[in-house]
């Protein structure tokens, strides 16, 4: 089938984080084809990301044939090369991902099968989750048995919050449960280690993004003294490419590509071949939305999907009609074609 028009769209969210809004949140990507068939993906990058996507890449694809996977790697490193001067990372590389994510929404509806079927042999039927945010209660009452907690370093205090956050976890939780902390690069290597030592009697899986993505060497360096507890990172890295710089320098032990922003599950099948060269799991960011989750049930990719619950009760976009839920700990794809959501197009106007 021949590609016949490519756009990107902001949709009008009500209920996000307001200092995301624009800059950086998720974008719709649309490939419509000469078949009838559409496909639709989901990117970062905001505005800006949009008019990358409608500007650009949409005036690459357009008249292109659009049969498999392999055309779908083919395409994406045609996008990747011409928008080199300007991507490698970072906005156009999270344009390309919803691109991406549309292609393969495409081809697998064209062939009426889930995404998953052509990303390769499924070796999971249900993902156990780890529910990130605050309210652990709820998610305890709501079967979670893994669990990250946000922490942001402002001052001396935050070590305090960070051993009661911890305790509140494990005594809702339980001795068993997963329990990790994101630290949204606001630590440092101090921070780090003195965290190491006063959390040690709560057996914390991983510490998330310790430091900015920039310092690979400064995490590589720490990463043998904060065990038994793990490095993990990636959110914030791109492609293959940036992801081989990981693996080079040994910065972290688990990968976390965003598969909206890292290039798609075609550069995320490029991450995932690097880490098991390196022998490094990958736990991708985000992992229990449809794009990640296709991916984790057909590839090596950890057994643990990432979901966002919110609080209780609290407001939330109805973006993606049909996406699968956590259910008592675990999540699966549902078997519809392609992602086997579809787009509530109330938020696109
Ligand atoms: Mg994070």
């Amino acid at each position: 089938m021949k590609i016949t028009s490519v756009t990107a769209v902001y949709p009008s969210y009500k209920n996000i984080v307001s200092s995301w809004r624009t800059h950086f949140w998720q974008i719709v990507v649309k490939i419509e084809t000469d078949k009838g068939l559409v496909g639709y993906g989901y990117g970062g990058g905001g505005l800006a990301a949009v008019e990358v996507v409608n500007k650009h890449f949409s005036e690459i694809l357009c008249g292109k044939e659009i049969n498999d996977t392999q055309d779908i790697s083919v395409l994406w490193d045609d996008l990747y090369q011409q928008c080199l001067p300007y991507g490698r990372k970072g906005i156009a590389i999270m344009a390309l991902s919803g691109v991406d994510l549309a292609l393969w929404d495409l081809v697998a509806k064209s062939e009426h099968v889930p995404v998953y079927r052509l990303v390769g042999i499924r070796s999971k039927q249900q993902v156990r989750t780890y529910a990130t945010g605050t309210d652990i209660e709820w998610y305890g009452d709501s079967g979670f048995t893994a669990h990250k907690f946000p922490h942001r370093w402002m001052d001396e205090s935050d070590y305090q919050k960070a051993v009661n956050s911890a305790e509140m976890a494990r005594s809702i939780l339980g001795e068993k449960a997963l329990v990790m902390i994101d630290t949204y690069m606001s630590w440092n290597r101090d921070v780090t280690l003195e965290m190491t030592k006063i959390l040690s009697p709560y057996n914390i899986y991983w510490f998330e993004d310790v430091l900015t993505p920039d310092d690979l060497l400064g995490q590589a360096n720490i990463r043998s003294k904060v065990k038994p507890t793990l490095l993990a990172g990636g959110e914030h890295e791109f492609t293959h490419h940036g992801f081989m710089e990981i693996a080079r320098s040994a910065a972290l032990d688990i990968w976390q590509p965003d598969i909206t922003w890292c290039g798609g599950i075609t550069a995320a099948l490029r991450i995932i071949e690097i880490a098991d060269k390196f022998g490094i799991p990958v736990i991708p960011h985000r992992g229990g939305e449809v794009w990640g989750l296709h991916l984790i049930v057909s590839s090596g990719c950890q057994d643990l999907a990432e979901v966002l619950p919110g609080m209780k009760g609290g407001p939330k976009d109805q973006l993606w009609e049909g996406e699968p839920q956590s259910e008592q700990g675990y999540i699966e794809p549902n078997d519809r074609p392609g992602f086997g959501v579809t787009i509530n197009e109330s938020l696109l106007n």
